[in-house]
């Protein structure tokens, strides 16, 4: 028994009035009875009086009475056991009382379906008990005459050293006996003992009545047994309310105060288990959320399981619904076949089940069921059932809490989130323009004294990474970018994505060595490769700083012109920081303006072309034009490709212009071919931007043009530069190749220039090098450029390449490139690169004449 149960016993026990009047009831009736009847006893023991079949049939009714009364303290403290013996010992020599007795039992136990082995114990407990009252009973015997008032002492003390014998040997092979009845042991050993006296006593009484032949007052003995048996009663139903409802309160309290749902679900399973006489108790929770799966609990004997999902199979589970829909607790047998709970009840391994609607203030939220796997177990009373009702509403209560507990922390749980989500950049988990917006604005706070630094870092030619190796490699890189910002900046400062390939800072006391330094860290973080999509790549990022003046500058203020700083870091070359200083906002916004007339002739096509002849040297003639692209920019006159090509590039608006000015050249040098006879075979040289190598539409664009065009393919030069192609190299190989399978030829532009290799030469699939500008402009004079110049050009000869120099601006250069073997040649001095009004009118002028030099 556990100890907290005996303490609460002992508690109660000792402060019962019940107790008080049941042992007053008792000794008054005992003592009226002895005192009246003393003096007409005369013939005490006198064995054989009775035949021992007739006490016989007395301990079997005492037997069957207890058996009846399953145990019940308030019946069985009224020891009918004590009265057949204590009148059996005047009665019966000691062999024929033994043999009277166990017989009696027998019979009763046998009737009862008691099992052998417990049959056995009980015969074995009696008649040891009955044993050492003989044993008391004689001991006086043998020292004085059993007569009269002695003989009635001895008898009393006897039966009630037998009912203690009775009370305690079971409970030396059981200690742990586990039955609410027995749980109450000292409250019913008193009684017990008690009741033993009084019942005792009224049988004596009534056997002297017998004797004195005047059974007509026997009816009087009625009373003291009436007043015994209410007292008894009284005191017990009373004690057992106590102490239940000390049980219940507990149980309650235990569930409320247990650590998280798992533990208090347990503590609810347990309760009951204290509550009535039984082994298992079940739970079954209807989901919250509606749908068939049940959260399902249990203790049994073999363990506890914990609250956890179920699907219960459907005769099961339609008897649990059932069964919540029912109102009140209810007994259910584990016989009872016909049961919509039996199935669950005999998976569960129970004989007898109490099964009980959980119902919370919202409606019905489970079902609770407690019961007994020992058959020997007494049927549950109405009283178990009304407590399990009470502590069911309290489980009920318990558990609703628990799931409104658990809607609002989910509540809370999806509230944070959401806050996360609004405050933090889903791909790198930094935080998002919104937060640092925020953090900007508290930092420039009227009453903060610090200088605040906003650090404003873009990712140089992202782009291009994002175009060329797809979406998922850009994020991987800007993951892999957020990783290093964050692990630049110093643990007081916020750093924070806010969007594309933009990162920014906010240093709080920003200081202005700080801020470079931080500056400083981040341009040199992002400078070692990354690993993206399984291959090493470079990223630079440009960073501008702005600082700003709590109370005077706003944050957005702050935060633009930690963008302008970057945006002019970016265009004084790429991977370095750049801090803000008011001149820099005209830069950017003529940057914008230009971003937007471009976006604008993009889109209208007026981004016009102009040609530069080319010449062969051997023979003077025009052999091919090279086209180049020139924009009519209203009120700014005819720009330059250097004024807007970086841009186009830059914004994705290359493509588009370079799709433009390839259709555009092509179809003007097609019909020059026709219009022009000695044309037929010129050329056309279109310069392709790296963005334009790498990009996916380029071969499909190129056939689309020749055929919407009619140029023959094999007229068409594209050229291309080193640097576009290295940009990724394996895609841009692939496209030469395709171009090359097409008739194209490809030419390698401002060779010498950037990072030129030999090995560039052999690996690409090219058909003419144009020796850049920068090696002829020192000739004829500079032996050195002298000497460079021959050597391209022998290279270029002895790999079978056609070799242009680039930038012939006077006779005397021409007449150097020409002696030192170089085939055709390019420049002002053979002509300007002109409108395509000027070169029809050149070629018309020259029709009759050769087209040869000086064309412009
Ligand atoms: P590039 O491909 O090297 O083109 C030759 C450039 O040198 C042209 O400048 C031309 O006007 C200039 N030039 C020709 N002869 C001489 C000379 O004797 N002396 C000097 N100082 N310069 C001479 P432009 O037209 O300003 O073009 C500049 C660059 O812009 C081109 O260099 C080319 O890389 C690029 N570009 C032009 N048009 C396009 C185009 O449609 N697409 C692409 N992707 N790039 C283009
Ligand atoms: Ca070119
Ligand atoms: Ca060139």
């Amino acid at each position: 028994m556990n100890p907290r149960k005996a303490q609460l016993l002992a508690a109660h026990l000792s402060g019962m009035i019940g107790r008080t009047v049941c042992a007053l009831t008792i000794a008054i009736v005992g003592g009226v009875a002895l005192v009246a009847l003393a003096p007409v006893v005369s013939n005490p023991v006198d064995p054989g009086a009775a035949p021992w079949w007739l006490i016989g049939v007395g301990f079997f009714l005492s037997e069957g009475f207890v058996l009846l009364a399953r145990g019940r303290v308030s019946v069985v403290a009224l020891s009918p056991h004590a009265a057949t013996l204590g009148v059996a010992l005047f009665l019966l020599d000691p062999g024929s009382l033994l043999v009277a007795q166990v017989a009696g039992m027998a019979v009763a136990l046998v009737i009862a379906g008691i099992g052998m082995r417990s049959g056995l114990i009980r015969l074995a407990v009696a008649a040891t008990s009955t044993a050492a009252a003989l044993a008391l009973f004689m001991a006086v015997g043998s020292v004085t005459e059993l007569s009269g008032l002695i003989g009635w002492v001895a008898a009393v003390v006897a039966v009630t050293v037998a009912t203690a014998v009775d009370i305690m040997l079971p409970r030396l092979w059981q200690p742990d006996i586990e039955s609410t009845e027995t749980e109450i042991v000292p409250h019913v050993t008193r009684l017990s003992l008690l009741g033993a006296i009084a019942s005792a006593c009224i049988a004596l009484v009534a056997l002297e009545l017998i004797r004195l032949d005047r059974p007509g007052q026997m009816l009087l003995l009625l009373l003291p047994f009436a007043s015994c048996a209410a007292a008894v009663w009284a005191t017990t139903s009373e004690h057992r309310r106590l102490v239940n409802l000390r049980l219940l309160a507990d149980a309650v309290r235990r569930a409320h105060e247990a650590p998280g749902r798992d533990a208090s679900i347990l503590e609810l399973l347990e309760a009951p288990l204290t509550l009535v006489d039984a082994d298992v108790a079940w739970i079954a929770l209807l989901p919250r959320t509606g749908g068939d799966e049940l959260q399902v609990a249990s203790t049994a004997p073999e363990g506890t399981s914990p609250l956890r999902a179920c699907r219960l199979q459907r005769d099961r589970a339609a008897g649990v619904h059932a069964e919540i829909e029912r109102d009140g607790a209810r007994e259910v047998s584990g016989d009872d076949t016909g049961d919509m709970l039996y199935t669950l009840i005999s998976d569960l391994g129970l004989k007898r089940a109490i099964s009980i609607p959980l119902c919370g203030e919202d409606g019905v939220n489970g079902l609770l069921i407690v019961g007994s796997r020992s058959r020997s177990t007494p049927g549950y009373r109405a009283e178990d059932l009304r407590l399990l009702e009470t502590f069911a509403g309290n489980a009920s209560v318990l558990v609703e809490n628990d799931r409104l507990e658990r809607s609002v922390t989910e509540l809370q749980v999806l509230k944070d989130e959401l806050r996360h989500q609004a405050y933090h950049d889903t791909l790198t988990a930094l935080p998002n323009r919104a937060l640092f917006s925020e953090s900007v604005t508290d930092a420039l706070d009227v009453n903060r004294s610090a200088t605040p630094a906003v650090l404003f870092l873009d990712l140089d030619d992202f782009k291009t990474i994002n175009d060329s190796l797809g979406h998922h490699a850009g994020d991987e890189l800007l993951v892999a970018v957020a990783g290093r910002v964050r692990g630049a900046v110093r643990i007081e400062d916020l750093p924070a994505r806010l969007g594309g390939d933009e990162f920014a800072v906010l240093a709080r006391d920003g200081g202005k060595e700080s801020a470079e330094l931080i500056a400083d860290r981040l341009v040199r973080a992002l400078e070692a490769p990354f690993m993206i999509a399984g291959r090493e790549m470079r990223v630079h990022a440009s960073v501008g700083i702005a600082y700003g003046k709590p109370g005077v500058t706003s944050a957005d203020e702050l935060l633009r012109n930690a963008d302008v700083a970057m945006y002019n870091a970016k265009h004084s070359g790429k991977g370095r920081h750049a801090t803000y200083e008011p001149e820099m906002h005209l830069r950017v916004r003529h940057r914008q303006e230009l971003v937007s007339a471009l976006t604008l002739a993009a889109e209208r096509n007026e981004i016009g072309v102009h040609y530069q002849p080319i010449v062969d040297l051997a023979s003077g003639k025009m052999v091919a034009v090279e086209a180049l692209a020139r924009w009519d920019r209203p009120s700014h006159g005819l720009l330059l490709p250097g004024t807007f090509i970086p841009v186009a590039e830059e914004t994705g608006l290359m493509l588009q212009i370079g799709r433009n000015v390839l259709r555009e050249a092509c179809s003007r040098v097609a019909s020059w071919q026709r219009t022009f006879p000695g044309m037929e075979n010129l050329r056309v040289n279109v310069n392709l931007a790296p963005s334009e190598i790498t990009g996916r539409q380029l071969v499909e664009n190129v056939v689309a043009i020749l055929e919407e065009t009619s140029l023959p393919a094999d007229t068409l030069v594209l050229e291309i530069t080193e640097s576009g192609v290295m940009e990724n190299p394996d895609e841009a190989l692939a496209t030469m190749n395709e171009l090359r399978s097409l008739g194209i030829s490809l030419a390698l532009d401002d060779f010498g220039t950037g990072h030129s290799s030999l090995a560039h030469l052999r690996m690409f699939p090219i058909d003419t090098l144009k020796i850049a500008r920068e090696f002829v402009a020192g000739l004829p004079e500079s032996p050195v450029d002298t000497a460079f110049f021959e050597t391209i050009v022998r290279l270029g000869g002895s790999l079978g390449l056609d070799v242009v120099a680039e930038g012939i601006e006077c006779a005397a250069q021409a007449s150097a490139v020409t002696s030192l073997g170089c085939g055709l040649a390019q420049g002002f001095h053979f002509g300007h690169p002109l409108a395509p009004l000027g070169l029809t009118y050149a070629l018309n002028s020259s029709r009759h004449v050769e087209p040869t030099l000086r064309v412009a």
